[in-house]
């Protein structure tokens, strides 16, 4: 996608938003934003909150196909309030009381009694039999556990699954499972046009063009430059001043991928000996970089526009 293309999908108009840019690097520079969910807190995306319309932005984004969002959890939220400080209780089918207990079905096999292990006596730390009064001793030999169920402790019915409720702990409400909200919590990417976008610089051109107007420059967008050879070359921009001109171009891609197309550059470099020649690149290797700069490349490494834009600087006033 080049600038035009960018312009005619909309892409330009999302990132002219205020922080769109400042959304798209900090996604850029930790790969993935995650979601912390706090039941008293609700999810928070800590690294968003510094940009007050990070919603609205992040939605934009995700709109005009730069950002990403992926499922990572599903929460419990409540029906009035929308609230996740949820609890969950477990409720009786018959009285619908909340005071149950999973508890053992015990035989104490020498008297035949059968019953859920509440009802047998503790005496000093054993069960005793409430039947006949024996204590009970050694599971398998003269009690068996026959299973294990659900026991209302208040109207004493039993059940193998109790009704599951939700409360909620800021407004009150009772809500069943089928009236809760059950929502997706997400995680935010990068595309692969955001990065393409981001790796190529296409979201600082535009801050950077109004720097380079900012400081006098005659600056010029895609432009041409003629060479000592007769060769006209292209630029993504050209800034024209009174006593300096400067030439910039942006490389995308890897380490690898940038270092053969910044290696093909030199030519341009060398024809266009008077202007100064910068080349915008995500990162190459240093062996690359001495080696395009002794050739006449000015390479600035980055991809953060307040880093990029500290560099510039520095090259304007040298
Ligand atoms: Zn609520
Ligand atoms: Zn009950
Ligand atoms: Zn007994």
């Amino acid at each position: 996608m080049n600038v035009t293309e960018m312009k005619e999908s909309g892409v330009v108009g999302v990132l002219e938003k205020p922080y769109a840019i400042d959304i798209l690097e900090t996604i850029m520079s930790k790969g993935k934003i995650k979601p912390v969910i706090g039941l008293e807190t609700g999810i928070r995306y800590l690294e968003f909150e510094i940009y007050p319309n990070w919603r609205e932005v992040v939605e934009e984004l995700i709109q005009a196909k730069l950002v990403e969002k992926v499922i990572v959890d599903m929460v419990i939220a409540c029906p009035r309030c929308d609230s996740i400080h949820i609890s969950t209780r477990y409720h009786c089918r018959y009285c619908n009381s909340f005071h149950i207990l999973f508890t053992e079905i015990i035989q104490h096999v020498i008297c035949g009694y059968i019953d859920t292990k509440v009802k047998f006596k503790v005496e000093n730390k054993q069960l005793t039999c409430p039947r006949c009064g024996a204590q009970l001793r050694r599971e398998g030999i003269d009690y068996i556990i026959l299973g294990r169920v659900f026991e209302c402790r208040s109207c004493g019915r039993r059940m193998d699954k109790p009704e599951i409720k939700h409360v909620c702990r800021r407004c009150g409400l009772e809500f069943t499972v089928r009236e809760a909200r059950y929502k997706p919590v997400y995680a935010y990417r990068l595309s692969s046009l955001g990065e393409e976008i981001i790796s190529k610089g296409l979201h600082v051109r535009k801050k950077l063009i109004s720097l380079l107007t900012s400081l006098g420059y005659q600056v010029e967008e895609n432009a041409k430059f003629p060479g000592y050879s007769g060769i006209e070359h292209s630029f993504d921009i050209l800034a024209k001043g009174e006593t300096n001109s400067i030439a910039i171009d942006f490389i995308g891609g890897g380490e690898r991928e940038a270092s053969l197309e910044i290696l093909s550059r030199t030519i341009k470099a060398l024809d266009t000996g008077t202007i100064k020649y910068v080349v915008i690149v995500r990162s190459i290797p240093e062996t690359v970089k001495k080696m395009v700069e002794s050739q006449g490349i000015i390479v600035v490494e980055g991809y953060l526009y307040r880093d990029i834009e500290e560099k510039m600087k520095k090259i304007l006033m040298s």
